[in-house]
């Protein structure tokens, strides 16, 4: 179950201090002309006590990144490598943002504040170090809707304007910057143990080990500790892929440097969701061989992980690191049927029964009659309620077959309580909808739309958080 927001006091945690300079480059935001507030996520800022701020303070933090209290003194821009569409690249690194501050939340997981479009680093190569306004707004529907469909992502906790304009190939340009904050558990990636390792630093490689066994995973560093944390990342990145599929989603760039070692879904560029249950549905235009398509992102987040493996056997033995990489699909198969029955708010029964419910109910959408939003709202609790537009659809027989053995599984209790799931329509993520959301925003200013959008993603969050 991904985490939800509880109120806590503020608790700054500088840990990542612990890791030494080698780490990271304490580097300066940009001075940006304006900072006019354009999203607050409150309900997060509360459960990282910091729901109190003033609009000027929350403006001095998140758009002039003033130093929170007792917290780290400048923001550093974090170092790693990545493979990007397969190909190593040691040129990378923080480019257009650092972490700003650190700090424990009411269970105590260690959090980050991070930001996007806040400046160039020495890692921004030929880039200006900004985010376009309109891919703030983007990261803010994508964090919005993930969450609320139960997967495990950062969280945009602040979206500032800030008052430039910037040119972009793949945006009418001149077009308008912001800088967003994003709170999420890790900013350490893959790629910054690729990075160690490309540089043979083996000490530094046992001291990040050390630092994400203790700090996410609750474990004492040892001689086994490589393998220990492979196996933790192993299971979380195979859920992170059953979450993506069962959600519909396809994140578009799943470089090596884009995965977290806490596997939180995080670095929304060119996402977008899939209406159909199509593998091949490609989100980024520049991925030409569908790469990163939607029926391939388990694939290539396991790809992701053998990275890590790889990486980490400059500190340890490689056979004591396969046994985890090769348990990688069969974790990812039960996490796509726990995924898949939480979005239909059904109890799972047994492994052969639930697996021929999971095939039936692929095969039926690969027929791309009906979307998959649709589907699992009308079948929310294991039953079909109201009618739909998909009836004609549903009395093809690979549906009737997924009924009949729908007919066999018990709704999980308060499965279809909420009111959400007497609307006519299911709620969606579709690019037509974000585009008009993002028309209202250039074309008037209107920020009616991406907040009402907002309400009614959290509305779902809630209706779906039963089960
Ligand atoms: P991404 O594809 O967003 O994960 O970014 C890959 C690399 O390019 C990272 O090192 C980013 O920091 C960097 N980068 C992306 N856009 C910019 C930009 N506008 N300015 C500077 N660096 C950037
Ligand atoms: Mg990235």
């Amino acid at each position: 179950m991904p985490h939800r927001p509880q109120p806590s006091s503020y608790t700054p945690a500088t840990a990542i201090l612990a890791l030494g300079d080698a780490f990271y480059d304490p580097v300066a935001p940009a001075d940006f002309p304006r900072t006019i507030l354009r999203f607050r996520n409150q309900r997060w800022a509360e459960a990282v006590g910091l729901g109190d701020l003033d609009a000027q303070a929350w403006l001095a933090h998140f758009g002039r990144f003033a130093p929170l209290p007792d917290n780290l003194p400048q923001p550093l821009a974090l170092r790693y490598h990545g493979h990007q569409f397969r190909v190593y690249n040691p040129d990378i690194g923080d480019g257009r943002g650092f972490l700003f501050a650190q700090l424990r939340d009411a269970p105590g997981r260690l959090l980050d504040l991070g930001t996007k479009g806040s400046g160039q680093t020495p890692y921004s190569r030929f880039g200006d170090g900004r985010l376009t306004l309109k891919g703030g707004v983007r990261e803010v529907l994508a964090t919005e809707m993930l969450e609320a469909l139960g997967v495990e992502t950062s969280k945009t906790l602040s979206l500032i304007e800030t008052g430039e304009a910037l040119d972009r190939n793949d945006e009418p340009s001149p077009t308008r910057a912001a800088v967003l904050v994003r709170l999420q558990h890790s900013h350490i990636r893959i790629g910054t143990f690729q990075r160690l390792a490309h540089f043979g630093l083996e000490d530094e490689m046992r001291t990040l080990v050390d630092y994400c066994l203790r700090e996410y995973y609750g474990e004492e560093s040892g001689e086994d500790g490589s393998a220990r944390l492979l196996a933790h990342v192993v299971g979380k990145t195979a859920a992170l892929a059953a979450s993506y599929i069962a959600a519909g989603f396809v994140h578009g760039v799943l470089n090596s440097d884009n995965i977290a070692i806490t596997a939180e879904s995080f670095d929304y560029g060119p996402w977008r969701w899939t209406p159909f249950w199509d593998g091949f549905f490609t989100a980024a235009y520049f991925d030409h061989a569908g790469l990163y398509s939607f029926g391939r992102q388990p694939e290539a987040i396991h790809w992701d992980v053998v990275q890590l493996a790889r990486a980490l056997t400059l500190v340890a033995d490689a056979d004591a690191l396969t046994p985890s990489i090769e348990q990688f699909p069969a974790l990812f198969q039960a996490a796509l049927t726990a995924s898949l029955f939480a979005r239909l708010g059904i109890a799972a029964k047994g492994e052969e029964s639930d697996a021929r419910l999971l095939v039936a109910i692929e095969t039926a959408l690969a027929q791309k009659t009906v979307e998959i939003d649709r589907f699992f709202f009308d079948w929310r609790g294991g039953r079909r309620r109201g009618p739909s537009p998909a009836d004609e659809a549903y009395r093809d027989e690979l549906f009737v077959a997924v009924a009949d053995l729908l007919r066999g599984y018990s709704p999980v209790p308060g499965a279809t309580d909420h009111p959400y799931w007497s609307d006519a329509a299911p709620c969606s993520m579709h690019i037509n909808e974000v585009e008009a959301i993002w028309s209202r925003i250039d074309e008037a200013d209107d920020w009616s739309a991406l907040e009402a959008k907002v309400a009614a993603v959290r509305r779902m969050g809630e209706a779906l958080a039963t089960s």
